[in-house]
C-alpha cells in the first residue's frame, strides 16, 4: 500500500527557551548543537513543499528565540505552506505580532497553565511569565493575529482568564490537553 504525504508537519525549530517550565517535554534551555541552520531550514521548506505539505506547525523550545524564525516562515509562505506557531507568548509585543503577521504566520497557540499568575509562574519558572503571556495575547488581538490559548493544567479556567485579560474577541479557540508525566526538567519536580 502506498502511503501519501502527511497533511500536517510539526517542526521543533529550536530547543532554546526563555522559560524554565517544570513540565517541559523538550528539556529546553539552550539551542541544541545539531539544530538546522537557516539554510538547512529553508531547504527543509523546499522539501515540504515538494512533498505537498500545506500546513506547518513550528514550535520548540520557544520558536521566537530563533532570530531567523520569520525568515523561515516567510519562505514557507512563499511556497504556499500555511504556518502556525506554538509559543509561550512572552516574547510577543505589538511590533513582533505585526512582523509575524507580515511574514505569513496564520495563527499562534499560546500556552497558559493557570488562571492566576502565582500558579502559572510557578509552573513556568519565571515570576512575570503570566503577565508577559497575557500581554502577548493582547498584542496578537490588537494586531489582528489569530491566537488560541492552550493549557494542560486542570485547576481553574486559565482560558477564561486569558479571554478576560485579552478581551476584545481575539481569542478564537481554546485547547485543553492533559500533561503527561515525565519529561520534566532535570532536578525539578515531576507533575
Ligand atoms: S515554554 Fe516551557 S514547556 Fe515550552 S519550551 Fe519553554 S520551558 Fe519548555
Amino acid at each position: 500500500m502506498q502511503v501519501g504525504p502527511p497533511f500536517i508537519v510539526s517542526y521543533s525549530i529550536t530547543t532554546k527557551c526563555n522559560l524554565k517550565c517544570k513540565h517541559c517535554y523538550s528539556d529546553s534551555v539552550e539551542a541544541a548543537p545539531d539544530e538546522l541552520s537557516t539554510e538547512e531550514a529553508l531547504r527543509l521548506m523546499d522539501d515540504l513543499s515538494k512533498w505537498g505539505i500545506r500546513l506547518l506547525v513550528i514550535d520548540g523550545g520557544e520558536p521566537l528565540c530563533r532570530q531567523d524564525l520569520l525568515d523561515v516562515v516567510k519562505y514557507a509562505s512563499s511556497k504556499g505552506i500555511r504556518t502556525t506557531i506554538g509559543s509561550n507568548g512572552t516574547l510577543i509585543d505589538g511590533a513582533m505580532a505585526r512582523r509575524m503577521l507580515d511574514a505569513g504566520v496564520r495563527a499562534v497557540a499560546i500556552s497558559v497553565d493557570a488562571a492566576d499568575a502565582k500558579t502559572h509562574d510557578s509552573f513556568r519558572g519565571m515570576s512575570s511569565a503570566f503577565e508577559q503571556t497575557i500581554r502577548g495575547m493582547e498584542a496578537c488581538r490588537a494586531t489582528g493575529l489569530p491566537f488560541q490559548a492552550k493549557h494542560g493544567h486542570q485547576e481553574g479556567d486559565p482560558v477564561a482568564t486569558a479571554r478576560h485579560a485579552a478581551s476584545g474577541g481575539g481569542l478564537g479557540r481554546q485547547c485543553r490537553r492533559v500533561l503527561r508525566p515525565g519529561g520534566d526538567r532535570k532536578g525539578q519536580t515531576r507533575v
